[in-house]
């Protein structure tokens, strides 16, 4: 039962939160706070105390001082598409909702940039500047509804990374709300700034534990002429793993890179209807764009370099019609995996793009050894893959047995030279692993820089840093404790 005491703080926080964003965007209700309780990651579920919704980056800052003030948690949130747990509540406190901070706030054309609100929809963005011929690259394959902030506080990457960077490569400045109140800038519409240390860069990635995007400056680039897609089929996982190597070995950077194991390309036809070829064992989807002529020498050469490492055909996409079908195929290959199993549960380990075949053969090997299901899929290019596994969170033995075999698989990233993740985070789903690839030296110095920002720990508590137990919380025992 929660103590007179506690229950007194709550309402005079609340109170003061309704003061400062109106009433009708403070929730506290069971329902309200339920919604908000877990975002796409299984598993990870607890309680908020409020859910708000602030309408500036003034009251944002507010939100924050006064939460500040009384220690209590805070949990920016998008929306929730994150797959690290990393808007799970998972201490309490709030929730807070950037949904009314949601707009194009400046097209520059002569600087090349767009500045906008932290809550707008990524893909509306890409496709206002492309109206104007002009191209945001990061396209992360949830980018229909994830949000700008939540893109840029997991430094997200997309299909287009290999040859176009990532999110954190797009943003020029931030504006940011501190723990203690204030709003900061940082950067700027400059393509030349060393003035001091990068505070733009340290934002980008830091999963909401240092502060809250209020607004950011995205850099532009033009739109590209022209682009062609092509599908190589392969009878062997390892033979697509080396069209990966050869093809840049070769001096070639496709735009798209992607890597579909049999059983994720059986779970996308069956979910999509598009005729792709389920009866191979693995395919390669690949694009190159820019000026045609080039786009069409490229593309050649990439389909010779597939076919001279066993690919077993190698097909052009007929018309942007069809080029765009096999993109967004491959953009479901979560959620038609998802369809498989009750519980599904995404890692993305990443290697030097040089071991992905021997990484590929590794999951296959731990998933045997394990005795679970684990299909791949991912951004072959830049070495950063998706192991799914499909499971049932309710068969608690077979769940023990899929976080041995995710350990093994952050265990074998590392020998390769990898790292955890490449574009999903660390949250609360891979700190226990993140000293492994740190050290406990790079473990103190991201403590200490986090110290500085958010002396009392309210911006996102439990994430990044693991605590001495990564206990998941049932929200069952969390309403029972109220
Ligand atoms: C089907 C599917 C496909 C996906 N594909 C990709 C992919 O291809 N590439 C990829 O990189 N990711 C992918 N993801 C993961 C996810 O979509 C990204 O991490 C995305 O950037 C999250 O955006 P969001 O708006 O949902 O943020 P949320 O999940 O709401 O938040 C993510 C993190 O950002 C913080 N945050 C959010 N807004 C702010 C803000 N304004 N200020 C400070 N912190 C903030 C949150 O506290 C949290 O730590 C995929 C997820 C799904 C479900």
């Amino acid at each position: 039962m929660a103590s007179a005491k506690r229950l007194k703080k709550q309402s005079r926080i609340r109170e003061r939160l309704a003061e400062i964003v109106g009433t009708e965007n403070v929730d506290a209700s069971t329902s309200g706070r339920l919604v908000y309780s877990y975002d796409a990651t299984p598993n990870y579920q607890s309680l908020p105390d409020f859910v708000v919704s602030p309408r500036s980056a003034e009251e944002t800052a507010q939100v924050l001082k006064l939460c500040n003030d009384t220690g209590t948690p805070v949990y920016s949130r998008g929306s929730g598409t994150n797959l690290c747990a990393d808007t799970c509540p998972a201490k309490g406190g709030v929730v807070l909702l950037l949904k009314h901070l949601n707009k194009i706030l400046e097209i520059d054309r002569e600087n090349l940039t767009i500045t906008v609100q932290p809550g707008v929809i990524t893909k509306t963005i890409s496709e206002t500047v492309e109206r104007e011929g002009l191209f945001y690259p990061p396209d992360p394959s949830s980018m229909k509804i994830s949000t700008i902030g939540g893109n840029i506080s997991e430094n997200s990457g997309g299909l287009r990374g290999l040859k176009y960077g990532v999110t954190r490569d797009y943003v020029m400045a931030l504006q940011v709300a501190l723990p203690n109140g204030e709003l900061i800038r940082t950067g700027g519409k400059l393509t030349k700034d060393v003035a001091g240390y990068d505070l733009t860069r340290l934002f980008v990635g830091s999963e909401g534990t240092l502060g809250v995007i209020t607004e950011a400056t995205l850099k532009l680039i033009p739109k590209p002429e022209s682009k062609k897609t092509i599908l190589a089929l392969y009878q062997d996982i390892e033979s697509a793993g080396r069209s990966v190597s050869a093809i840049i070995a070769h001096k070639m950077i496709p735009v798209t890179l992607e890597f579909l194991d049999q059983d994720t390309l059986r779970a996308v036809e069956d979910f999509a209807h598009i005729g792709l070829p389920t009866e191979a064992k693995a395919i390669l989807l690949i694009v190159q764009d820019g000026p045609e002529e080039i786009v069409e020498r490229d593309i050649q050469k990439i389909a010779e370099i597939c076919r001279s490492e066993h690919a077993v055909d190698v097909r052009l996409a007929a018309s942007d019609e069809e080029a765009e079908q096999l993109a967004t195929a491959r953009r479901t290959a979560l959620s038609a995996l998802a369809r498989l199993k009750p519980t599904t549960i995404l890692e993305d380990a990443t290697v030097p793009r040089s071991e992905i075949a021997k990484m590929v053969r590794a999951i296959t090997d731990i998933a045997e050894k394990y005795q679970v299901r684990i299909s791949t899929f991912g951004h072959a290019g830049d070495g950063n893959l998706h192991p799914t596994c499909l499971t049932d969170a309710r068969n608690h033995e077979e769940m023990q047995r899929v976080e041995k075999a995710f350990a093994a698989i952050f265990e074998k990233a590392i020998e390769l030279g990898g790292t955890l993740t490449g574009e999903h985070g660390i949250g609360m789903t891979k700190a226990p692993y993140l000293k492994w690839k740190l050290g406990e030296t790079g473990i103190s110095i991201m403590k200490g820089i986090k110290k500085a920002i958010d002396p009392n720990g309210i911006m996102n508590p439990g994430k990044v840093f693991a605590e001495n137990s990564v206990e998941r919380t049932s929200v069952e025992r969390a309403v029972a404790a109220e």
